[in-house]
């Protein structure tokens, strides 16, 4: 039943993984989200229903845009999958819940801050404030706990120390996304920081074997992969965390 929901779930997610590409690719020029309506980010000529369908327009253009054949690039069709997968993980996961709502926005939440962090640079105030407070409220509302503040305050208070240690690995936006996933996670957070940090150690590793000392120049948004880690915690953070204390 939940499997066929989930699946039910899939088209809108993909919709929604379209808007959150407008999310994206505006927010951080201070654009409207809603006019005007889709146009080629090189030649500014508008896209027509039929070239602006989730995935299927990607493929059918061969990635090009079909005015000025400039390059669109994958993470388009990449967001809008990763998107209508996380909606329906979350519906198979909660169902019929009202978590299933917020877990839903705190994935689309995760992609659009990723999706930013990748092409800009930075975690926008304007996605990932409004989206913890959202958050927060909600989880408090459905679970009355006081562990989802705990958790926000904790892990943004843990990354702002290491901020302040290391100022050039973590930016502020980082410590606010740490708010996100703590409102969400409440004490699974401490999972999703732990795997976060051990995902963001493979490239800057690899970096370091490649270019010596001359990795330091390089930067690496964090963002993603405390949003990969936020994600994981979310679907396995109990039972990893059951796991963890089973070995030790
Ligand atoms: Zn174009």
């Amino acid at each position: 039943m939940d499997l066929a929901l989930a699946a039910v779930a899939l088209a809108p997610g993909l919709a929604l993984g379209s808007f959150m590409n407008v999310v994206a690719a505006r927010v951080p020029l201070r654009r409207s989200l809603v006019s005007p309506g889709s146009a080629c980010m090189t030649c500014g000529h508008e896209i027509a229903w039929r070239d602006n369908i989730p995935v299927v327009s990607w493929l059918m253009l061969r990635g090009r845009c079909r005015n000025c054949q400039v390059a669109i690039p994958w993470r388009y069709p990449a967001v809008e999958l990763v998107s209508a997968l996380l909606v329906a993980g979350c519906v198979w996961k909660f169902g019929l819940h009202p978590e299933t709502l917020v877990a839903a926005f705190f994935c689309l939440a995760l992609v659009a801050v990723s999706a930013t962090d990748v092409e800009h640079g930075i975690i926008p105030n304007r996605i990932v404030l409004p989206a913890a407070a959202v958050v927060l409220a909600a989880q408090t509302a459905i679970h009355v706990s006081p562990q989802w503040a705990i958790g926000a305050f904790a892990a943004s208070g843990f990354l702002f120390a290491a901020a302040l240690a290391a100022p050039r690995g973590m930016g502020m936006g980082d410590v606010k996304l740490a708010l996100l996933l703590g409102a969400m996670l409440g004490k699974y957070v401490s999972v999703a920081m732990f795997l976060g940090i051990l995902a963001a150690m493979v490239p800057a590793l690899f970096l370091i074997a490649r270019l010596g000392m001359g990795a330091r120049k390089v930067k690496l948004p964090f963002g993603p992969f405390l949003a990969l880690g936020g994600v994981i915690a979310l679907f396995a953070g109990p039972a990893l965390l059951h796991a963890y204390w089973s070995l030790v």
